[in-house]
């Protein structure tokens, strides 16, 4: 690949798009809005934000995503899901819905800080990061069992709450409501990692 820097697609269905692509911008990527499966053709990596996700599920469903994204995450480009995006990249979900994408060996728990604590800010211990990072969770999953080839990136609270396996990201919380560029950064690193 010898283009500068990596063209990174937001699934434009529902949810945190436009915060996605501003943090990208700023975290030095070109963005493209991802509303139909062809445009996967022209992507280094992918970005499912957080939302509703039975919405971005049936929408993926209804316009075709679902083997398009699976194809393009077997190709080997990196995938990464916030929150919503966590729980459509699942290979199962608990006590309940199907599971979408299926990419990731993980169950999620939906809404799984309960109702006390649908929305509130947190600060993470993140190694990868080398440093604390400021989780905004709101009416977040958590990653209830990982498989044995996830690295778990992050907890809180003795949840888990940030996690990889090969080429697909996933965190429980919002970092594209920050000012903090810094997943965005880690993701673009895998991106990285893969055209060296
Ligand atoms: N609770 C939402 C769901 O289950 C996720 C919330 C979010 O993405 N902020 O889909």
């Amino acid at each position: 690949m010898t283009k500068e820097s990596p063209t990174i697609g937001v699934l434009a269905l529902q949810g945190a798009v436009r915060e996605h692509a501003a943090a990208l911008r700023s975290a030095g990527a070109a963005v493209e809005m991802v509303k139909w499966p062809g445009q996967l053709a022209g992507i280094d990596g992918l970005i499912i934000p957080g939302g509703e996700s039975t919405t971005i599920g049936k929408l993926m469903v209804k316009y075709g995503f679902i083997q398009t994204i699976r194809d393009f995450a077997a190709s080997g480009r990196p995938v990464y899901g916030s929150c919503a995006g966590l729980i459509a990249v699942a290979k199962k979900i608990t006590e309940g819905s199907d599971p979408w994408l299926e990419l990731m060996d993980i169950e999620a728990r939906r809404n799984a800080f309960g109702r006390q604590q649908e929305s509130f800010e947190a600060e993470l211990d993140i190694p990868v990061l080398g440093a604390t990072f400021t989780g905004i969770f709101i009416r977040a999953p958590w990653i209830e069992i990982a498989g044995p080839g996830v690295d778990v990136l992050a907890e809180f609270d003795g949840h888990k709450i940030m996690a990889r396996e090969k080429n697909i990201l996933v965190t429980a919380f919002h970092p594209e409501l920050t000012n903090d560029t810094r997943i965005h950064e880690y993701f673009l690193s895998m991106i990285n990692e893969r055209t060296q």
